[in-house]
């Protein structure tokens, strides 16, 4: 759209890439305004679950639209957001037990850390540290920021970032540093929470670690007392092959962070689900120890309803053995793609396949956006990070429109 004043995100205008307009979407396909069908790679930055506008979710924002459009959640309430709240806690571990509302995945972090430093301030013993980890990518917003990688994303915002302690990725055959350096980073008595991101570290590269390692971290946090914050925004929802990554490593979390698929992708909602620990924590007679956070769209019955239409939809419908046969399908499609010339490290957990491609190196790869120009040209959406080149399909995607995605890697990689 030339002339448009919309400013994009993590877009430089000034190299004019053309920026197609989709005008509707079902299952795994957008349609775009110039008649084109393109193939959803990446879920719309790894949201879209059960594919777009599925029946059942879009017939429950119309009916929820036409009731309730929206309601100050401070002191009021409606029934998507009860019904939601209760069917989370009956779905997610049973320690999590309380679930606060936001808007999106970088909020439902921020909440988390907020929650974190409450408890601590409420037992008397403030803790302010935060621990995170190498690669790690918590959202967009200062205290999100804080908590990921440092680069060219935020070196401009650095003077506003807070500091905080961090612990090596726990790459195979490394592990042991990065266990040995949480041990250190907890010894200390300032350490508040660990925040990370279970067995998938998305945005820093598509970085996957063994469920034993995460297991351990979880073992260290609650040894020395440190609060373990799960961000699941972007592998909750089955995307490594289980509802929560947590999961296989049979651990749970203090905090929970969870977005992207809450909705089945459809609408922005996160939640931060909490144990009764961090909520009594905030519990008293005292308006002065109350959780101080709140948005204007906090718990939107729209959003919400789409929510419960999500959860009705795994509970219904056989949604782990599609996520296990999408798996099993990518995983055939790798082995191909992984014996060609210039791909290395190809990788996959559950539904999310990665890999990396001989490249100048780093975000700013200009091979990235040649390769996205290409894959749209083929009719596929799939957005490199830098040289890694990674496919997360919503789980409806059909054989014909899977294979056309690794069909166009196959040639943007020759090429
Ligand atoms: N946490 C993780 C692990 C993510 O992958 C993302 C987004 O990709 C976020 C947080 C931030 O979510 P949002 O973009 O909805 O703010």
């Amino acid at each position: 759209m030339s002339g448009s004043p919309v400013w994009h995100p993590f877009t430089q205008h000034g190299l004019q890439e053309p920026i197609p307009c989709v005008e509707r979407a079902e299952g795994a396909r957008l349609f775009t305004r110039d008649g084109r069908a393109i193939v959803d790679g990446i879920s719309s930055w790894w949201v879209t679950t059960h594919g777009h506008n599925h029946p059942r979710i879009v017939a429950a924002i119309r009916e929820q639209a036409g009731l309730l459009d929206q309601i100050i959640f401070a002191g009021w309430t409606h029934e998507p957001a009860d019904t939601l709240a209760r069917a989370l806690v009956e779905t997610m571990p049973a320690p999590l037990t309380r679930v606060f509302f936001s808007d999106s995945g970088s909020t439902s972090v921020e909440v988390a850390v907020k929650m974190a430093l409450g408890y601590w301030a409420a037992r008397g013993e403030p803790r302010h540290r935060i621990v995170v980890m190498e690669h790690g990518y918590h959202g967009d917003t200062v205290g999100a920021m804080s908590m990921g990688a440092r680069g060219v994303f935020n070196r401009t915002y650095a003077p506003l970032l807070f500091d905080v302690g961090q612990i090596p990725f726990p790459a195979e055959g490394r592990e042991q540093a990065t266990l040995d350096a949480l041990e250190r980073h907890c010894a200390g008595a300032d350490v508040a929470a660990l925040v990370v991101e279970p067995l998938a570290l998305g945005a820093g590269g598509m970085l996957f670690y063994a469920p034993w390692v995460l297991a351990e971290i979880r073992a260290v946090c609650a040894r020395h007392g440190v609060l373990f914050v799960a961000d699941e925004v972007m592998t909750g929802w089955g995307r490594t092959g289980t509802l929560l990554a947590c999961e296989q490593a049979g651990v749970v979390p203090d905090l929970l962070c969870l977005s992207k698929g809450l909705t089945g992708g459809s609408l922005p909602l996160a939640v931060t689900m909490a144990t009764d620990a961090l909520f009594d924590a905030h519990y008293d007679s005292d308006r002065a120890r109350m959780f101080f956070h709140s948005s204007s769209y906090t718990a939107n019955p729209i959003a919400c309803a789409a929510a419960n239409a999500n959860l009705a939809i795994w509970r219904d419908e056989p949604v782990s053995d599609r996520i296990a046969a999408l798996g099993a399908r990518q995983a055939a499609h790798l082995r191909t793609l992984a014996r060609l010339p210039g791909v290395h490290d190809a990788r996959r957990l559950g539904t999310i396949v990665a890999m990396e491609v001989a490249g100048e190196g780093g975000y700013l790869s200009s091979r990235a956006p040649r390769m996205a120009a290409a894959f749209r040209e083929a009719g596929v959406l799939l957005r490199p990070l830098g040289d890694t080149i990674y496919v997360m399909p919503p789980y409806c995607i059909g054989d014909g429109d899977l294979a056309s995605i690794y069909e166009a890697i196959a040639e943007a990689v020759a090429g």
